[in-house]
Formats: structure tokens, C-alpha cells, sequence
């Protein structure tokens, strides 16, 4: 591993993790920092995927875009190694990799997300990294008219449940654009469709899930042990259907030095991302333990997270506390719909919701690394000639 070249003067960070909080947090710190900070980038994925497009490829054969990692790095001024987190000594100040090196630092910032699992053992558990294979036979059996009724299952929370409603909706659409006719459920604990962006906006995505078709099965603890059979409890009624399809189960990555909540593992941070009881370590994204694992959310929190570390290397920088926000855009429809809520507690509040876009749809709602693909958009398009 070559090492990094840090002057005597500079802060030393590292940022552990390579998805979203990681990358946002990078770049915010190389802005507000600069040559202050040395940043050192821990992550074992070569390449970062914009995840809102994942669920569209079995219905539309789009395929996600992939950026280098590499490429985000040396925008973000920051020293990338491929290697992974393993533990962290925060007496000493030292991160260990799996790989065997020790990073000295002067504030680390932990992004390493959450770990899926599947909940249902024999039941079709999304996984990310094979959706348009898992899915396509589905497809493809409305199509041929095999299929008559299908489940999507939200078997706990927390998790981005929005991607069971998406592809609820698109297989709908899916089967009437064919000319078939396929009951579609949807399974869920939450007390209300998408509760978690408030009263008033699962009201009406409720209407919206209705009028398409969709049934919402809501408040539902659910255990499936045979094939296309849903037992739900406590009401101990069931139901029967042709396809199963499940979202995983989210806990949090392993991370011997960190205090842990004693459910599913997430890490509690105050409102500047400071990890409760350690000193100079900070979290942000998925890996905390937030009622919402939701993209715009993990990247506020990295921005939080940044200015606090840069006003503690030095920069002129006033930090701000989070203040949680929602911004989602529901694909699946014939026209997305923008929703914005500002989150108070477990819930959203403070509502708007259109059918006109309320920001740029494509972009990922984030100050940093949103611009920046757009960028890198517009310069492959270039490279392209179109
Ligand atoms: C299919 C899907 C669709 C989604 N759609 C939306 C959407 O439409 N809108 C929205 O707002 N949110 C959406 N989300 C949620 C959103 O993607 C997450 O909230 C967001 O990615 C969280 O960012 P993060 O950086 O905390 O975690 P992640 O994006 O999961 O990144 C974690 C990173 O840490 C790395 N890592 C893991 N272990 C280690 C280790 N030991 N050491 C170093 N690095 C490690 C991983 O390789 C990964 O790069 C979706 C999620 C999924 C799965």
C-alpha cells in the first residue's frame, strides 16, 4: 500500500465506508477544509452505484450507472485505499483494516452502511446486486400470463420501504400495459403506507396505491413457511398468492470499538454525527440508527458531520445540527411524484407533494455529490458524442 504524504500540520481524517454518507462527506470536508484536512478514504468497492435506479432495470432493461470510485476520490481531493474497516482502537486513535493497516486519526467518520439479511428462509429476497435477474422471470411471467397474484413483503423496519411500492407499481403497470390482470399486495408493518413521511402524505400515497390497484396489507407482522402462503399475525389469517417477493432485513455492520444500540446494532449520534461515548469518531448514513434509512437523509448527516470536523481542524466553519429532511421522488408511476417533508421524531411533517418536479429528477438530493454527478453525466455524454 503506497502511503499518503501528510504534512506534520495537517488534520488527519479518515472516512470509513464508499456509498452515498462516505462520498458526500468527503467532499464536503475537502471543500470546507481544505488543505487543512489529509483525508484518507477507506473502502472496498471500486465502483459507487446510484441506487433509485436498481429497481427500474427488470421493467425497463436500463442498467444503473456505475462511477469510479477513483474518479470521485481524486474530485474529492481525497487518498482512496481498497481495503475495509475492521476495528477501531479510540483510545489510541487508530482504525485497523481488514487488510492489516493501521490509519492514525484525528477524527474518523464512520459510513459503512447497513447489512441486508433475509428474513424469510426459501422466499425471493431482493438483493441488490442481482435485481434484474431476480426479477425477470417475474416479468416475464406476466407477460406469458403465468402469474396471477403477486406479494411484495416489507418484513421489518427500519429499511427504505419505498422500493416495495415502486415495484408494486410497476408491475401493475407492467401487467395492465400488457393486457393482464395480476392482483398485487403489499405487505407492510408500517401503521400507514410510507408512514414514515407523516399523516398527510401516506394518506394520499394511500389513495394513489388504491387507485392503481394495489392492495396495502398494513401493521402486518408476517411469517411465510411454505410457498405463496403469507400467515400474518396476530390475526393468524393468510394469505395465498403466486409470487413472494421479499425486501431484506437491515441491521448494522460489524464494528468492534463502537458502542452499539442494543437493537440491530446502528450506531447513536448527537446532531453534529458525534458518536455517543467516543471521542473524534463520527457517524452518518445507514450505519446510525435513524427511524429512516433514506439517501437524502444519509447525506445531510454527512454534511453535519463534515462541519463539525472541519471546524476541529481548524476551518472556519460554524457547524449546523441536522435537521432531517425528506425528499423522494416515487418512481413505478406514469409520472414520478416529488414529496418533501421535514422530519420531526420517527415522522414527517410540514408536507409537499407534486406531480411537477420540486427539483432536478434525476439528481440525488445532496450538495456535494449530487452536482457531481451530474457532471460526470455530462462529461461521459460528451466522451460519448451525444
Ligand atoms: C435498492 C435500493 C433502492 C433505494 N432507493 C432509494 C431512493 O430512491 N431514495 C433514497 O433516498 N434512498 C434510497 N435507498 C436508500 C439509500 O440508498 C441509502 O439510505 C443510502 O445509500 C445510505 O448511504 P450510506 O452511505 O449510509 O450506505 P451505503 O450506500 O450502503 O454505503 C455503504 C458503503 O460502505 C461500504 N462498506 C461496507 N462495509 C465496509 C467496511 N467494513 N469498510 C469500509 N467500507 C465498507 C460499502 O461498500 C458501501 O460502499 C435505496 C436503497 C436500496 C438498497
Amino acid at each position: 500500500m503506497a502511503a499518503q504524504q501528510v504534512s506534520g500540520e495537517q488534520f488527519r481524517v479518515v472516512i470509513a465506508g464508499g456509498g452515498l454518507a462516505a462520498l458526500e462527506a468527503a467532499l464536503a470536508l475537502h471543500d470546507l477544509a481544505g488543505e487543512r484536512a489529509a483525508i484518507t478514504l477507506v473502502a472496498p468497492n471500486p465502483q459507487f452505484r446510484y441506487r433509485p435506479q436498481l429497481m427500474r432495470e427488470p421493467f425497463t432493461a436500463a442498467a444503473t450507472t456505475a462511477y469510479s470510485m477513483a474518479e470521485i476520490a481524486a474530485c474529492a481531493g481525497v487518498h482512496l485505499l481498497r481495503d475495509s474497516f475492521k476495528w477501531v482502537d479510540p483510545v489510541d486513535r487508530v482504525l485497523h483494516t481488514r487488510d492489516g493497516a493501521k490509519l492514525s486519526y484525528d477524527a474518523l467518520l464512520l459510513a459503512l452502511g447497513a447489512r441486508s439479511h433475509a428474513r424469510f428462509r426459501g422466499v425471493l429476497t431482493l438483493d441488490e446486486n442481482r435485481i434484474a435477474e431476480q426479477l425477470t422471470p417475474l416479468v416475464e411471467a406476466i407477460d406469458h400470463g403465468t402469474v396471477q397474484r403477486v406479494a411484495f413483503v416489507v418484513p421489518s423496519l427500519p429499511i427504505w420501504s419505498l422500493s416495495a411500492y415502486e415495484l408494486a407499481l410497476m408491475t401493475v403497470n407492467h401487467a395492465a400495459a400488457r393486457g393482464r390482470e395480476v392482483a398485487v399486495l403489499l405487505i407492510t408493518p408500517e401503521d400507514s403506507p410510507l408512514a414514515a413521511l407523516g399523516v398527510s402524505a401516506s394518506a394520499e400515497l394511500g389513495q394513489l396505491f388504491t387507485e392503481a390497484g394495489i392492495t396495502t396489507v398494513t401493521s402486518a407482522n408476517c411469517q411465510i413457511r411454505e410457498p405463496g402462503r403469507i400467515d400474518l399475525y396476530p390475526l393468524r389469517s393468510s394469505i395465498l398468492v403466486d409470487q413472494i417477493i421479499a425486501l431484506p432485513e437491515l441491521y448494522a455492520p460489524s464494528l468492534p470499538g463502537v458502542p452499539t444500540s442494543a437493537e440491530r446494532g446502528f450506531v447513536t449520534v448527537d446532531a453534529h454525527g458525534a458518536v455517543h461515548g467516543l471521542d473524534r469518531v463520527y457517524a452518518a448514513g445507514d450505519i446510525t440508527d435513524t427511524p429512516v434509512k433514506h439517501g437524502g437523509l444519509a447525506a445531510e448527516q454527512a454534511n453535519v458531520a463534515a462541519q463539525a470536523i472541519a471546524a476541529l481542524a481548524g476551518a472556519p466553519v460554524k457547524p449546523r445540527a441536522l435537521r432531517p429532511a425528506l425528499h423522494v421522488m416515487l418512481q413505478g408511476a406514469a409520472r414520478p411524484l416529488f414529496i418533501r417533508s421535514q422530519m420531526l421524531g420517527e415522522h414527517g411533517t410540514d408536507l409537499e407533494l407534486s406531480s411537477d418536479p420540486l427539483w432536478e429528477p434525476q439528481r440525488l438530493q445532496s450538495e456535494y455529490l449530487g452536482p457531481l454527478l451530474v457532471e460526470l453525466d455530462a462529461a461521459r455524454r460528451a466522451g460519448e458524442g451525444g
